[in-house]
Formats: C-alpha cells, sequence, structure tokens
C-alpha cells in the first residue's frame, strides 16, 4: 500500500480533524513540524509561540498514545528545514510517499504553499466551523448588503442553540440593549483561571526565549493552558463565574482590570483544543440551568457563530487579495507606540503594555484603542495586519484579517462592517476609566491638552466627509463638523496635523 503523509498544524490540534479522520493508523504518518519559518513570517508574540509549540507537542504525545506513527520535527533539530513544505518534502523521502492528506489551513499563504508541492496533496475541508464554506457562499449569493445579524440568525436556527422551534427563546433574536455597560471596579469580579507552566512549557519557553529573542512581548508569566484537559477546565471556570456579567461588562474597559469578564477562551478555539459547538453548548447549559442570565449568554454565543463564522466566511469567499485592500488609501507608517514606545495616551498605553504583557486584549481595545487611533490616524491597513496578526495570542489570518481590514479599518470599503469605527475621545471616557489617568483632557477639542483622539476624530471626518456623509450612521458627524466655525475647523485641522507631525518625527505624544 502506498505510504501517506497527514499534515497537522499548529492550529489543526483536534483528535477528529479532517485529514485524521480520513487516514489510516496503519498505513499512514503524521507530520507535526516546529520550523522557524512560522514564527517569524509576521514577528509572532512570545506566549503565542510557546503556546502552539508546546500544545503541539502534547498533541503529538496522544496521537502516539492513540496509535498514530508521529514524525515529528522540533525547532532545534538540526536536519529541520525550517518551513513546513520543507517538512512535508522531507518526511515524503524519508517513509517513501507520495502523497499527502491535509486539512485546508486557514490561511492563505500556506493553501498556496502547500498546493505548489510536488506531492500528490488531497485537501480536505476544515469541517469544525458551524458553516462550511459552500453554505455561506450559498447565503452571500445574490445580496447586496452582508449583515452578520441575518446571518447569526440563520446559524441559531442551524445549531438549534437557544431556540424554541423556530422562534428565538425569550421572544428576541439579540439582547445587546441590555449590554454594554461601563465597568466600575468590583473586588468579588472573579479572576481568570491562571494555568502555572508545566515542565514541557518550561523546556518550550526556553527554546522560544533562545530562538526569538527580539519579538515584541513578554514570555513570562505564562499563564495559558496547554492542552485540550485545561481548555476545558478554563471554559468550566468561564461558564460558571465570568459569563453571568458577560454581556454588561463587554465593552467596558479598566485600568486595574484588564480582563473583566472575557472569556479568554479564543487561543484554545482557534488551535483546536476547543470546538465551537461545544464552548455554546456549554454557555447555553449555564442558562438553562440558571446559572448565567439570557442577556449574556445569547451575547456570548452570538460572537462565536455570529461574528467568529462571519469574518471566516468573508476571508474565504473574498480570497487572497483581501489583504492588500485600503479602501480609504491611508499609508502612514505604524507609530512606534504600537512597538511600546512611549505615550501620553493613557488608553493606548494601558492597550499596549497589556498586549506586550499578556499577548491578549478583549475586543473594545483592539477595536476603539488601538484600532480606532490607526483608523483616524491614517496608518496603512497592512501594518495594522501585521501588527495584530503578530502580537495577539489568538491571531490567525482567517479570523484576524477580517477584524482587522474590515471591521476595524474599513480597509474593505465597508464590506464586513456597516460604517468605519471612528470615534472621539468620548467613547473611550464613557466606556472606561482611561482619560481619568491621561495627561490629554477628554473634554478638549483643541489646546494643549486636547485629547488626540478628538483631534483626529474631526480631522477623519473632513478628510472622508464624502464617504461619511451618505453612510446613515455617520452623517450626522458630517452635519456636526459643517456647524463648526470656520476658525474652529481651521484650528482643529492645524492641531491634528502638528500631532501627526510630531508622532512622524518620533516625538512621544
Ligand atoms: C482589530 C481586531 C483584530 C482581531 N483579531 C482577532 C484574532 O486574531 N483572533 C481572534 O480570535 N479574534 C480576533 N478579534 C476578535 C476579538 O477581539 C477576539 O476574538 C476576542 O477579543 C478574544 O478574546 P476572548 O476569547 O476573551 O473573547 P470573548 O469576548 O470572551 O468572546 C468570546 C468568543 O467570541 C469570539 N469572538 C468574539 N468577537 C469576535 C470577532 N469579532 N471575530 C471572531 N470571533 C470573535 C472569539 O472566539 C471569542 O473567544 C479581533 C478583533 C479586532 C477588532
Ligand atoms: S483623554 Fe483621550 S488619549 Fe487620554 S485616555 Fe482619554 S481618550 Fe485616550
Amino acid at each position: 500500500m502506498v505510504k501517506r503523509l497527514v499534515l497537522i498544524l499548529g492550529d489543526q490540534l483536534t483528535p477528529d480533524i479532517a485529514a485524521l479522520k480520513a487516514a489510516d493508523p496503519a498505513r499512514d504518518i503524521v507530520v507535526m513540524a516546529e520550523v522557524r519559518a512560522e514564527g517569524t513570517y509576521a514577528p509572532h508574540h512570545p506566549q503565542k509561540i510557546a503556546l502552539i509549540l508546546t500544545a503541539m507537542r502534547k498533541f503529538a504525545v496522544q496521537l502516539r498514545k492513540a496509535g498514530w506513527q508521529v514524525a515529528y520535527s522540533r525547532l532545534d533539530d538540526p536536519d529541520n528545514s525550517h518551513t513546513i513544505t520543507g517538512e512535508c518534502l522531507r518526511r515524503a523521502t524519508e517513509f517513501g510517499a507520495s502523497e499527502m492528506l491535509a486539512t485546508r489551513p486557514g490561511e492563505w499563504r500556506l493553501i498556496e504553499a502547500l498546493e505548489a508541492l510536488p506531492l500528490k496533496t488531497h485537501m480536505l475541508e476544515d469541517d469544525r466551523f458551524i458553516a462550511s464554506h459552500a453554505e455561506f457562499d450559498a447565503w452571500r449569493e445574490g445580496r447586496k448588503q452582508l449583515r452578520m445579524e441575518w446571518f447569526y440568525r440563520d446559524m441559531r436556527r442551524k445549531t438549534g442553540l437557544l431556540m424554541e422551534g423556530d422562534k428565538p427563546v425569550g421572544g428576541q433574536w439579540n439582547y445587546d440593549a441590555e449590554n454594554r455597560k461601563r465597568a466600575k471596579p468590583d473586588l468579588l469580579r472573579p479572576k481568570p483561571l491562571r494555568f502555572e507552566p508545566d515542565e514541557m512549557t518550561e523546556e518550550v519557553s526556553t527554546l522560544v526565549e533562545a530562538q526569538f529573542p527580539k519579538h515584541f512581548g513578554r514570555l513570562r508569566p505564562f499563564h495559558w493552558a496547554t492542552d485540550r484537559a485545561g481548555a476545558l477546565q478554563a471554559l468550566e471556570y468561564f461558564t460558571t463565574h465570568s459569563l453571568p456579567r458577560f454581556g454588561d461588562e463587554q465593552d467596558a474597559m479598566l485600568s486595574d482590570d484588564s480582563l473583566l469578564s472575557h472569556s479568554l477562551l479564543s487561543p484554545y478555539l482557534n488551535i483546536g483544543l476547543l470546538t465551537p459547538i461545544e464552548v455554546c453548548q456549554a454557555a447555553e447549559t449555564a442558562w438553562k440551568t440558571g446559572r448565567a442570565p439570557l442577556n449574556a449568554v445569547e451575547g456570548f454565543i452570538r460572537q462565536i457563530i455570529g461574528w467568529r463564522e462571519f469574518v471566516r466566511g468573508i476571508y474565504f469567499s473574498e480570497g487572497p487579495d483581501y489583504m492588500t485592500r485600503n479602501a480609504l488609501g491611508h499609508t502612514r507608517d505604524l507609530p512606534p507606540l504600537y512597538w511600546g514606545a512611549e505615550t501620553r495616551m493613557n488608553c493606548l498605553s494601558r492597550a499596549v503594555a497589556q498586549t506586550r504583557d499578556l499577548a491578549y486584549a478583549h475586543h473594545i481595545q483592539r477595536l476603539m484603542v488601538t484600532g480606532t487611533f490607526g483608523l483616524m490616524a491614517g496608518v496603512d491597513p497592512a501594518h495594522l495586519h501585521e501588527w495584530y496578526l503578530a502580537v495577539y495570542i489568538d491571531a490567525f489570518e482567517w479570523v484576524e484579517a477580517p477584524n482587522t481590514l474590515g471591521m476595524s479599518q474599513f480597509a474593505d470599503g465597508g464590506l464586513l462592517g456597516s460604517k468605519p469605527y471612528a470615534a472621539s475621545g468620548a467613547y473611550i471616557n464613557r466606556m472606561s476609566d482611561y482619560c481619568e489617568g491621561c495627561q490629554y483632557n477628554v473634554k478638549d477639542r483643541v489646546g494643549p491638552k486636547a485629547c488626540p483622539f478628538n483631534l483626529l476624530f474631526w480631522n477623519f471626518v473632513h478628510r472622508h466627509r464624502d464617504l461619511l456623509s451618505s453612510n446613515p450612521r455617520m452623517g450626522q458627524m458630517v452635519r456636526t463638523w459643517d456647524k463648526m466655525t470656520p476658525d474652529h475647523q481651521a484650528q482643529v485641522l492645524t492641531e491634528s496635523a502638528a500631532f501627526l507631525a510630531r508622532m512622524d518625527g518620533g516625538e512621544s505624544v
């Protein structure tokens, strides 16, 4: 019988993933490879590399126990070619294999690389998601506007989550009106579960420190789970302790509690230690057993079967050129403050410091702090895409790129989101306590202490007035700008240009 390779990538750590389901342990050889190219094509955060490599090693042990032969390349193996394709070819020669089974990677870059291999590669659809590619494409066919809410309702019907027959439980599809409150410091808020690194995590961490010494981000302390048992514990802990407050605190930001009631489950979902359906069912059970209110559970499930599936559908249906979109024509370099250079803007300083320390920031920090600032400053979306891909522990292109380029930067011209997420400092002031500790004054629109989010917001409205005036959700902003006196407008534009010039010149702003 012809020997076949079965490729398992670092985000495919699921025992019944398509390639394993189609393979035969008696005949096929599983190939897993830690390679430098994957750690460096973007300068990934050390905690992200450590999580993936540790979880891969543990998954390989599990596969061997289950009877698979695993050809595993370690980062420090002398024969390692340090690319995924190089390792596939090396193993093909070693085992005399001419065929390979693979689950379709979550990134066009790797799909194209595997397709170019001189091996007969059977690329199977990744069926760990709720919607298949064909289902998403059929849903999108003929629609002028792609709105997540409609797609989400179909996913509710498909999964039966929070449904009574064909009606949503409680009579409403969406309980956001009850969510999204400003958070208050609360000593009783449960802290997320922290995992102490075991021997294997320590061994990998030492390797990561040696191999990627210049990457942005602190490796230690490292508190992530690295196997399915740990991920299940994190899920159980979240549904019991944090889910009840998830809805209320979903959009809030606090200086002294950067995690609030978020689940921190995205890395486990994205590398395959948890499946989306089991996570949603656990949340639904929490509601059914009276442990969490409907507004929290519906909001949480919507993020997973709604947003997560929707952005994946967009990524794959749009194709590889999505990553080059730049509808607003922004060209600025990424300001050094994103890599930790000092800034007087407390909101950005907090969000970046937290990212450096934890490889994590929650959605609103990504969208309304680092994202909104980059958008309004006119940063090239490709630079922001590379940054988000590098610095977050859960960042894989299929989910990161649509969120960054589409939702946060409007680079796809409004395909994914209905409006650019531009906002003055008032939004951050409403949803956080950051402004209280800031050297700028959130109430000042101009002057020496004017909040840069205010300056840049009106600058953005002015620059993109044609686009915004035709947008039902932003048109009012253009009218407000038009009502300001010409002198005031000129002052805003002069001061915002001066701010950007100082930032571009490398000054701390
Ligand atoms: C600019 C930008 C970049 C982002 N990059 C990524 C990324 O690389 N990887 C990633 O998984 N998410 C990304 N997100 C979405 C979201 O910020 C993260 O999923 C979330 O912060 C993960 O933390 P959590 O598990 O505590 O989420 P929770 O707030 O607890 O939410 C629960 C789950 O819902 C899912 N989810 C929530 N929002 C989204 C969304 N917009 N898109 C997809 N899934 C969502 C996640 O799986 C998450 O684990 C990005 C958002 C923005 C604005
Ligand atoms: S005042 Fe402006 S810059 Fe400072 S924290 Fe508030 S929004 Fe951020």
